[in-house]
């Protein structure tokens, strides 16, 4: 599975601002910082070749 997030942070001095593909939700935790950024999920995808949106 493809989980394409988009990172986003309340703190305007945090570097943290990015867009990534992972495969699990752990992986995104991972790579939020400790301040308080959220991932916003994008898209969600059981293959790979198709990412479908969730909106
Ligand atoms: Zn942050």
């Amino acid at each position: 599975m493809l989980l394409l997030a988009r990172l986003t942070c309340s703190d305007p001095e945090c570097p943290a601002d990015a867009e990534e593909a992972v495969e699990t939700l752990e992986e995104l935790e991972e790579l939020a910082c400790e301040c308080g950024c959220t991932w916003e999920l994008l898209a969600v995808s059981l293959d790979a070749t198709e990412v479908a949106a969730l909106a």
